[in-house]
């Protein structure tokens, strides 16, 4: 079990020459021989083997258990063993943020996290506790089915960002959990890449000829718009079941499901809806209606109303306007996107209802686990991948925060001197986005407040002229000669990661995010309880609805923040996923697409902050039982006063220099001492 016996390095403190060709050389070697984590210090690194290992069994967790990360291989298991332990021997919250980019393996390590707190249990109200796990485990499938999706980087693709709180009684043993979902990809409703699949939901109802389907005339057997060129599969059908059971599982009543799945209908419906303009300009709703009105729980009427036409409250006065077959195409895609939008978020807080801690528990702690996308760089970034990086980049700050805040505060705890790294912060491009009146999102929130309807292109307009003397933020009109930028166009952002450059097309509409008010009313007044439910603003007067909602970037802007509140006060743990290659296949390294991770991701510069201390710090007495039989003055036995004086007595002995003492822990500079200590170990 000792480190050097495994393959390379097991943490990449232990590196010998510390470059970016070491780091990924050391991190092939490991995968090559299945060994896909790798520490720095208490962060770890993975890689997604894209096989099953032979890693994750009772076994594989009871190696794990109450052991410090050092002495067992690096695992995530470890890492959410020391959680634990953080949190039943300090009562400290803790919480594991997990970051790397589509397909790296975010989900399945969040997964394992789970499975690792859940069988780890006290075992004292065994049922009890068993419900808690299940219903803990069941969460995912349902989220899955619902907020997932195949893309081209990963067949089972989180097109949301989750963060979850485990919550634990005062004896460490889980009581329940809540679940916060962020900015679903609801584009993918309505339009998808060539080779991408909607979300697994629609597949999924569709994979049987059940009694949903029949009940709305669809067929497993029909193509539908909404599939794009993708057709169900067996395996839909088995999720389907799983799905279901999940459902029950959480107790979800019957004709609840009966809701969603009738809903999930009703969008695909909404999907195959036509648009007719009478030679006297009036529209005509054609397709599936009848299918359709039945599955969302509306007349006939009333659909074909709001997708004809709406009516404004101008100056206290009601005035209907007439849709253009193009406005109609726009309001059919709009309510279909908001209906699926809102499903999922409805879906997650009846799920929240179902986990939650019973009413007269104590809860005495918790641990977070945040499961959210990766940067992402597109060949063309939209207004999601704007909003996902800029959660990337509060992320990273936080991560920058607290590693060396934490690393700092132990060398002030342990009374050791130190001289702090410089580091880039990213502080600077948070606030690009972020800041008050001068921000990205701010100057786009003031243009979608305009009473006069503002273009895109005077929104790039907008943020050129309050933004040029930004050193992160460019554009075509900032920098003539840069031929890679479109003019009125595009905008590039230098984030931490690298240059993205997004385009500006549809920022206003994306961000405003409105829906039209008879839209709202339309679903309030469904039939189907649970999606009236959805939507309690459609009930309004239709004078009293003219505030307008918060933007879209604002509200998600709001919820980071909140998110990254949450997360200071805790004790974090880092997962930092890496993806071997874009193919989904265990037999390749790409080794360019794994230095750029590397690179985004600071990994090298993670390394070099944790050196920049020490290279190693450990308890005196696990370090005096591992290394003792070193030397013949604490072998078998020192009798002395501590074990930091048999520690100090071990390395005089072994004449080793290169540390300081702590007042609990031993801190070693240079990596090459662990190595030696170790090597001496094995002989
Ligand atoms: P996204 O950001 O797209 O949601 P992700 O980082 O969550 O991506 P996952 O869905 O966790 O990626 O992983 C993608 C796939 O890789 C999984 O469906 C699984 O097939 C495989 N995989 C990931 N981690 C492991 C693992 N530890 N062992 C075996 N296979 C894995
Ligand atoms: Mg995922």
């Amino acid at each position: 079990m000792a480190t050097q016996a495994e393959v390379g390095v097991s943490d990449f403190v232990l590196l010998d020459n510390l470059t970016t060709d070491n780091f990924i050389e050391n991190l092939h070697l490991r995968f090559q021989h299945n060994k896909i984590y790798t520490y720095i210090g208490e962060v770890l690194v993975s890689v997604n083997p894209y096989k099953t290992l032979d890693i994750y069994g009772q076994q594989h967790m009871a190696q794990y258990r109450g052991r410090e990360m050092f002495e067992v291989p690096p695992h995530v298991y470890a890492v959410a063993d020391a959680c634990q332990r953080v949190l039943r021997q300090q009562g400290r919250d803790t919480c594991v943020l997990i970051s790397g980019e589509s397909g790296s393996g975010k989900t399945e390590a969040s997964k394992f996290i789970m499975k690792y707190i859940a069988a780890n249990t006290m075992q004292l109200h065994r049922e009890y506790i068993d419900r808690v796990k299940n219903v803990l485990i069941q969460s995912n499938s349902i989220l899955e089915t619902f907020g997932n999706a195949k893309t081209n980087r990963n067949d089972n693709s989180s097109r949301f960002g989750k963060y979850m709180d485990i919550h634990f009684d005062y004896k460490g043993d889980p009581m329940g959990g809540h679940i916060s979902n962020y900015l679903l990809e609801k584009s993918r409703v309505v339009s998808l890449q060539p080779g991408e699949r909607n979300f697994h939901s629609f597949y999924q109802l569709l994979s049987t000829n059940n009694a949903h389907t029949k009940k709305f005339g669809l067929s497993s057997s029909a193509s539908y718009k909404i599939l794009g060129n993708e057709r169900t599969t067996a395996q839909d059908s088995k999720l389907y079941s799983l799905t279901n059971s999940a459902f029950s599982a959480l107790g979800f009543s019957s004709s609840v499901v009966d809701d969603i799945w009738s809903i999930v209908a009703g969008v695909i419906l909404l999907g195959e809806l036509t648009f007719a303009e009478s030679a006297d300009g009036h529209l005509s709703v054609g397709g599936p209606v009848k299918a359709c009105v039945g599955a969302l729980g509306v007349s006939q009427e009333a659909l074909q109303a709001a997708m004809a036409g709406r009516i404004l409250s101008a100056g206290g006065d009601l005035v209907s306007k007439e849709h253009s077959l193009s406005d109609a195409h726009y309001t059919r895609l709009a309510l279909a996107k908001a209906a699926y939008d809102r499903l999922f978020t409805w879906i997650v807080q009846q799920i929240n209802k179902a986990i939650e801690s019973p009413q007269n528990s104590y809860r005495s702690s918790l641990i977070g686990v945040l499961d959210i996308y990766g940067f992402e760089i597109f060949d063309t970034n939209s207004f999601e991948q704007f909003c996902i990086n800029y959660c990337n980049e509060k992320l990273q700050q936080l991560f920058i925060e607290l590693v060396l805040k934490q690393e700092q505060e132990e060398y002030a705890r342990e009374g050791i001197q130190w001289t702090p790294v410089q580091y880039f912060n990213n502080r600077v491009i948070c606030e690009l986005v972020d800041a008050p009146h001068q921000g990205i999102i701010a100057i786009m929130d003031e243009a979608c407040l305009n009473p006069t309807k503002i273009s895109d292109t005077q929104l790039l307009e907008a943020m050129d002229k309050r933004l040029s003397a930004h050193k992160h933020y460019t554009s075509r009109q900032l920098s003539p000669t840069d031929k890679k930028l479109k003019h009125g166009v595009d905008f590039r952002v230098t984030h931490y990661a690298g240059d993205v450059t997004y385009a500006i097309t549809g920022f206003m509409d994306k961000n405003k995010d409105s829906l039209w008010q008879d839209l709202k009313r339309l679903l309030h007044a469904s039939r189907n309880a649970s999606l009236a439910a959805m939507w309690p603003e459609g009930g309004a007067h239709i004078q009293k609805t003219s505030k307008r909602p918060p933007s879209a970037a604002t509200l998600f802007r709001n919820s980071m923040s909140a998110l990254v509140a949450g997360l200071t006060s805790k004790e974090p743990f880092y997962v930092r996923c890496v993806k071997p290659n874009p193919m989904q296949t265990s037999a390749h390294w790409d080794d360019q697409l794994v230095r750029h991770q590397v690179a985004y991701l600071g990994l090298v510069e993670n390394v070099r902050v944790r050196r920049a201390g020490f290279a190693s710090r450990q308890r005196y007495d696990r370090f005096l039982k591992r290394y003792k039989m070193l030397s013949q003055y604490t072998w078998p036995n020192f009798r002395g006063a501590s074990d930091k004086d048999a520690v100090m007595v071990l390395l005089r002995d072994l004449q080793l220099t290169d540390v300081q003492f702590g007042h609990t822990k031993l801190f070693i500079r240079s990596a090459r001492t662990v190595h030696s200590l170790e090597a001496s170990r094995a002989e």
